[in-house]
């Protein structure tokens, strides 16, 4: 079974999401949903999914980079973005620490936003609190490109979309990066895009 991802203008995405009971964690209502969330990511495919996107208002998010999906990437591409693979977990009732500036800007995609992209400037690391799918407290540090994907859907249970950060003069299409943007160096990018002070 797919679900269907909310998108950019449904109002579920702007909401601040509210955070699960203890009662809540663990029961099969809950454990359902991470089974569909699970799917729905693996389906997109993507790399991160908060439960607002799948119209749930819940503070609840999962995340899974494997390793398939960053075999095709160039070496240089993933060694500048620090991506490495994450195995599949489950963060309920976060809180993020940011452990250095929001400063490292990389193009950045959203399952609620399909067809685009954006720079996005984010902290290079970060302190994460939460709980896991039994409700056992759990403390991640991370850096590159899963403090990435944390800061994205910690965003997402707080109602803030990459269009909020996104430096907004490299907003554009798939086709467009792709053809235009995707070739350049990163140092090129941050020149062309960052907004001026
Ligand atoms: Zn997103």
């Amino acid at each position: 079974m797919r679900i269907k991802i909310a998108s950019a203008g449904e109002p579920v995405l702007r909401n601040v999401a509210r955070p699960l009971t203890r009662e809540e964690i663990g029961t099969d209502r809950i454990s359902d949903l991470i089974a569909y969330m699970h799917e729905t990511l693996a389906d997109a495919p993507g790399v991160g999914l908060a439960a607002p996107q799948i119209g749930e208002s819940l503070q609840l998010m999962i995340v899974e980079d494997k390793a398939e999906y960053q075999a095709a990437l160039p070496a240089e591409e993933l060694a500048e973005r620090e991506r490495r693979p994450v195995p599949f977990h489950v963060l309920i009732n976060p809180e993020i620490e940011l452990l250095s500036p929001p400063e490292v800007s990389f193009y950045e995609g959203c399952l609620s936003l399909p067809g685009f992209t954006a720079m996005v400037p984010r902290a290079r690391a970060v302190r994460v609190r939460a709980l896991n799918e039994a409700g056992a407290p759990v403390v991640i540090e991370a850096e590159g490109w899963y403090a990435r994907i944390l800061q994205h859907e910690i965003d997402h249970l707080n109602g803030v979309l990459y269009i909020d950060r996104m430096w907004s003069r490299s907003f554009c299409s798939l086709e467009h990066y792709n053809r235009h943007w995707k070739p350049k160096p990163a140092s090129e990018l941050n020149r062309e895009f960052r907004p001026v002070k």
